[in-house]
């Protein structure tokens, strides 16, 4: 199953309902690194940018009827 950024209709493989995912944009590892090396070499007013950055963040998935994670966007 592949995930895009914006919520997509599937079928959940916990409650098997027909639903339109919710998404939830997290920083993830690679967020926190750039942040993590802005800061370091000065920029600690460019540091929050990466969260701030659509490519940065990952989309989670989540049935909105039982709330299970059903995936996430690669960037
Ligand atoms: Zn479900």
């Amino acid at each position: 199953m592949y995930f895009i950024k914006e919520s997509q209709r599937m079928t959940c493989s916990h409650c098997h309902a027909d639903i339109s995912t919710r998404v939830i944009s997290e920083p993830n590892t690679n967020t926190h690194l750039i942040a993590l090396v802005l800061f370091l070499v000065g920029c600690c007013c460019c540091a929050a940018w990466p969260y701030c950055m659509d490519f940065c963040l990952v989309h989670k998935h989540y049935c909105p009827a039982c709330n299970t994670f059903l995936g996430e966007s690669k960037n």
